[in-house]
């Protein structure tokens, strides 16, 4: 996959929180922004990571680290609040922060449940909550949320995060029918397997992650994350609604319109692939 230009001043002077900006494809948002001019806020969780991202990023556009967790609905606000009060605008909000489970379902606790939706849906929702009602004010800007393929696709193994990103894309393409009429964009990013650390968190049992991704996208290599976030900013530029990547994705998810018992059927003899192997391990 070749990597998209973006102008070095595209987003000059526009402002943007990132959250999940530590690491990962929030790091490489956030490279890319600040290489196009923009001024930026790397949120996350781990706050000191966050700083160290942010010293690590130059360019044209600035990055500064915050601490921040996407649960806490009135953190979140304070946040845009702040960008809001010190630039007199928030242009790009990007509610990126995410976490995995990978692992038989039945594995699951209702804790683990409960804390992939309050992050990958509820912080999401923070994101929106805070940021939209300030762009319809101003009149423009762009919410920009990551889902992943696993927002378009079934994928067993990862149920409760298929559960997550299915409600990413349809709070992103519902809310892009209605944002339209604002002067606000919205895309949905759905990639498959990125280079980043997630890839080998969240690992239930004797389930891999990294194997995992790979081999149910037909994949060699995870796409590389600035790769993605170029295509990421390209979007914005051309207020499209979804990303998909890599090329595969693109094809897998169009032969899903078009058979879609095949599909079915290929995902559930990948996984039962995946649980032979698992159970092999323990
Ligand atoms: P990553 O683990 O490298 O980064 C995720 C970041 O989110 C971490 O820095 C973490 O500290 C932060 N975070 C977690 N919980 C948080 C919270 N409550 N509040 C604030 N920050 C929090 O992973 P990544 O691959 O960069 O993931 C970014 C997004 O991309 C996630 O939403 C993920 O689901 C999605 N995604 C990733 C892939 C992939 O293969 N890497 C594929 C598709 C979608």
């Amino acid at each position: 996959m070749s990597r998209r230009e973006i102008p070095a001043d595209a987003f000059a002077g526009r402002t943007a929180i990132v959250t999940g900006g530590a690491s990962g494809i929030g790091a490489a948002l956030g490279r890319a922004l600040v290489a196009a001019g923009a001024h930026v806020v790397l949120a996350d969780l781990d706050g000191p990571g966050a700083d160290r991202t942010a010293s690590a990023t130059t360019g044209p556009g600035t990055a500064r680290g915050a601490a921040l967790d996407v649960t806490d609905a009135a953190a979140v606000q304070a946040l845009v609040d702040s960008v809001v009060v010190e630039h007199g605008r928030l242009d790009l909000m990007f509610n990126n922060a995410g976490i995995t489970f990978i692992g038989a379902t039945e594995d699951l606790t209702l804790e683990q449940w409960n804390a992939i939706i309050d992050v990958n849906i509820r912080g999401v929702v923070h994101g929106v909550a805070a940021a939209y009602p300030r762009m319809i004010a101003q009149g423009s800007g762009h919410v920009v949320n990551t889902a992943s393929m696993g927002g378009l696709m079934a994928a067993g193994l990862l149920t409760a995060y298929v559960t997550t990103k299915h409600a990413v894309v349809g709070l992103s393409l519902a809310l892009r029918t209605e944002a339209e009429a604002h002067g606000v964009g919205v895309t949905v990013v759905c990639p498959a397997a990125v280079d980043t650390p997630i890839l080998d968190k969240g690992e239930i049992g004797p389930f891999r992650g990294r194997d995992y991704y790979l081999e149910g996208q037909g994949i060699k290599k995870p796409v590389d994350p600035d790769v993605l976030a170029a295509s990421v900013l390209s979007a914005v530029l051309e207020n499209r609604s979804t990303v998909i990547e890599p090329v595969q994705s693109r094809i897998a998810y169009r032969l899903q319109g078009l058979a879609p018992r095949f599909v079915e059927r290929s995902a559930a003899r990948f996984v039962a692939r995946q649980m032979r192997r698992a159970g092999a391990r323990r």
